[in-house]
Parts: structure tokens; C-alpha cells; sequence
């Protein structure tokens, strides 16, 4: 454990550390052995602001997989690649009320309802552009790494379980593709979206991830563009909507932030121009969130007046 990060900003996520350190409930994902072998009891907690310091406290460099936190950033890349129109004509904005991994189109528009669910975000790795799928993946890492100001890394053993068991995504695959949603190879996109979701990441990296998002699209240490302005605003709105699988409506009334979160056990909270917040500790509770992400990041909005409607 290690804590970075002087002040009153620093005394406050060691309070919530501490406060939400005892609770050990909730469960481990275990639909592959590697994310049932975690360390249950790792928690850390980091916040970056948009013009880069950084405070943190728990295990910062544990390193866990992104998985569904992957799926705003392939969002974001896609609407880079393909623009907002293209992008929009397959892939819709509203919130879904019907589970993450739900194999379903909107019955009206035969549109995936968001990017935050599985079939959006296939459909979104379907549209990241590069000359073969190897530089489509990469593409992604990279984009990924700009957002976190460091190269991430694929974790191989995660990626082959993905593989090996995600036979519900790969329906969803050819579900898009039998509608025309996707109009390429959908077992490319179902591999590109199982590599994004076993990139390793650190509750630091996360924290930067986020704050990139706060600043604009600007990576506040690094000072790399990752995103431009207008479709952070874009990518942070739907986050705001869809980004905590079903329990969106209760985050958004007791945190106030656009976050995505992860079955990895890691969430990312943004702030727009002021903070990035992450969060890991993976035992989750039933709509698949981190018991005490969920926890700590109801605690650090309402001591630090986070929630984006705060009124004073
Ligand atoms: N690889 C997982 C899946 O789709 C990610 C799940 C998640 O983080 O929600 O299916």
C-alpha cells in the first residue's frame, strides 16, 4: 500500500479508504478462472485532476484487466475513425434497462441500444479502422495508452480464457452481422472486443484514463491529445447514462459523475474539467459494480461536492 498526493485532497481519500476498507462482501467474477484468482482484498483508490496531480492511496499499481471500462475508449475511437454520423446509424445512445450482455437490438431502430452493453461495443470494435486486424488491435492499445500516458499491455491468459469461453458474445456477433450492423468479419470484432477487454491496467492508470477524459481528451501529464474536445463531450454523456450496467439511475443520483465500471473490479468517474477518479477492488455486487468502488465513489463525491448537480 502506498499513498502519493499531499493535502487536504489527500487526507480525505485516505478517510474513505479507510472507511470502506472493512467491507469484504460482494463476489469475485468467476466466469474464467483468472478473475476468480485475484487478490479479493486489493483496494486502492486514485484521483487525477485535469491539470495533472495525482492523489492516491491502497494498491495504485495492482494490475487487474479493464474489461467493460475498455468499452467508452473503443467508443471514442470509433467516432474518431468513422466520425459521428456513421457511428450514430449503428449504434444508438439510450439507456438499455436490460442486462450488459443482453443478446437484443432495439425492436424499432435494430440498433445495439449504447456502446456500454456488449452488442454496442462489439459494434464499436467492429469499426475501428487499420489495415488488418493486428493493426486494428493495435490501434486500440495505443489509443488506450494515450489516454493512460503509459504503454498498456494485452494479459494473455485472460485473453485466451475470453476466447475460449465467449461463446454469448460471439452470438452477438453474428446476431450484428446477420442485421447488418456489422458488415465486416463479426469473429474479428468479438476477438478485437475480447483483447480490449484483457488489457491490463493499474487503479493509477485508470485515474489518468479518467482524467484525460476531464481535461478535454488531454492527457494532463503527458500533454498527449487522445480524444478531441467534442467527442469527449459526446463519449462522457453516454457514460452518464449507460456507463454502470443497470443501476445508472441510482449512481447518477448518489454520485453525480459519468463512470464506466468493470467486472475486473475496477469503475472510472469524470468530473468535466476538474477530476478523474478510479477506483479498484474486485469483489462486485449484483449489477456487477465494485462493492466498495461503489462505495468510496458515493463517499469522495458527496465529501468533495463532486456530484455534477451540486448546488451550493
Ligand atoms: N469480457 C466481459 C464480457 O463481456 C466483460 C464484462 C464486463 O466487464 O462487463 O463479456
Amino acid at each position: 500500500e502506498r499513498t502519493i498526493g499531499p493535502g487536504v485532497v489527500s487526507r480525505i481519500v485516505g478517510d474513505v479508504y479507510r472507511l470502506c476498507l472493512p467491507d469484504d462482501s460482494g463476489t469475485l467474477a468467476d466466469y474464467i478462472p483468472e478473475l476468480a484468482a485475484v487478490q479479493p482484498d486489493s483496494f486502492a483508490l486514485c484521483l487525477a485532476t485535469a491539470d495533472g496531480r495525482v492523489y492516491g492511496t491502497g494498491d495504485l499499481d495492482a494490475s487487474f484487466t479493464i474489461q467493460s471500462i475498455s468499452k467508452p475508449f473503443t467508443y471514442a475511437l470509433a467516432l474518431a475513425d468513422r466520425g459521428t454520423e456513421f457511428v450514430d446509424a449503428r449504434i444508438d445512445v439510450e439507456p438499455s434497462g436490460e442486462a450488459f450482455n443482453e443478446i437484443s437490438l432495439d425492436p424499432v431502430t435494430e440498433r445495439p441500444r449504447n456502446p456500454m452493453i456488449n452488442a454496442g461495443a462489439i459494434t464499436a470494435a467492429s469499426l475501428i479502422t487499420g489495415a488488418d486486424a493486428a493493426e486494428r488491435f493495435e490501434r486500440v492499445r495505443r489509443c488506450y495508452s494515450r489516454f493512460a500516458g503509459r504503454e498498456l499491455r494485452m494479459n494473455e491468459a485472460v485473453y485466451a480464457s475470453e476466447a475460449r469461453t465467449g461463446f454469448r458474445n460471439r452470438a452477438i456477433g453474428y446476431m450484428l452481422r446477420s442485421f447488418g450492423i456489422i458488415d465486416s468479419d463479426p469473429d474479428e470484432a468479438v476477438d478485437r472486443y475480447f483483447r480490449q477487454c484483457s488489457l491490463d491496467v493499474t487503479c493509477h492508470d485508470l485515474a489518468l484514463m479518467a482524467a484525460t477524459l476531464a481535461n478535454n481528451g488531454r492527457n494532463p501529464v503527458t500533454g498527449e491529445r487522445a480524444l478531441s474536445t467534442a467527442l469527449t463531450e459526446r463519449v462522457l454523456s453516454v457514460m452518464t447514462t449507460c456507463g454502470m450496467y443497470n443501476a445508472a439511475g441510482d449512481w447518477v443520483t448518489s454520485v453525480g459523475l459519468p463512470a464506466k465500471s468493470g467486472v475486473g473490479g475496477g469503475i472510472v468517474a469524470v468530473l468535466p474539467g476538474q477530476i478523474g477518479l478510479a477506483v479498484y477492488s474486485p469483489r462486485l455486487d449484483a449489477h456487477g459494480n465494485s462493492v466498495r468502488g461503489v462505495a468510496a465513489c458515493r463517499e469522495l463525491s458527496r465529501r468533495l461536492e463532486l456530484h455534477f448537480l451540486h448546488v451550493t
